[in-house]
């Protein structure tokens, strides 16, 4: 009753990206193949892709809206997954999320950073019709809480989120200074 999401990340060359999503194909319906090679060569997805049968998921290393024109152009992606601190913040994310839905193409937030990077993905994600899911390097998001003033409001794998102004969240700086750590 779960879909499978696997997240190459970026790891491997053409010939062992093929390999792998084929074997794991043999295993059971893959739902979500994710960055099968680095993202800098788009001739590379798009052998794996011709090659594959499990849909395939690109974005999380795409940096503006201009890069991810040949994407959906050349349909190399079912889902598109741009990191919101990584497309340079909220209006770029609405940007590619909006190139992507005249694609008919569904956006899934890309996190790795910690709860304001997942908060600010799920605040654009509210705007826009073709959201998908919101995706997080974390499977139990109360990992964050000590770094924010309120636990986030996940159940049943839903994040909910609050009607306060901005995000709804506030960096809990009492413990960010006293974790402070000197840099250069
Ligand atoms: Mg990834």
């Amino acid at each position: 009753d779960v879909d499978i999401l696997i997240d190459a990340h970026g790891r491997f060359d053409v010939p062992t990206a093929i390999r792998l999503c084929r074997s794991l194909e043999e295993a059971g319906q893959i739902d979500w193949f994710e960055e099968p090679c680095p993202p800098e060569s788009l001739n590379a997805l798009k052998q794996v892709r011709d090659k594959v049968s499990a849909p395939i998921s690109w974005g999380e290393r795409g940096h503006t809206k201009w890069d991810f024109v040949p994407v959906l152009e050349n349909k190399l992606a079912d889902y598109i997954m741009p990191d919101v601190t990584w497309t340079g913040g909220i209006t770029e994310l609405k940007k590619i999320s909006a190139l992507c839905e005249a694609y008919y193409v569904p956006v899934s937030p890309h996190d790795a950073a910690g709860p304001i990077n997942v908060v600010a993905g799920a605040q654009v994600m509210m705007t826009v019709p073709n959201f998908y899911k919101l995706e997080t390097s974390e499977w139990d998001l109360s990992k964050y809480d000590h770094l924010i003033d309120k636990p986030l409001d996940v159940s049943n794998g839903n994040l909910k989120l609050t009607s306060k102004p901005g995000l709804g969240v506030e960096m809990n700086r009492d413990y960010l200074q006293a974790h402070e750590i000197e840099l250069g």
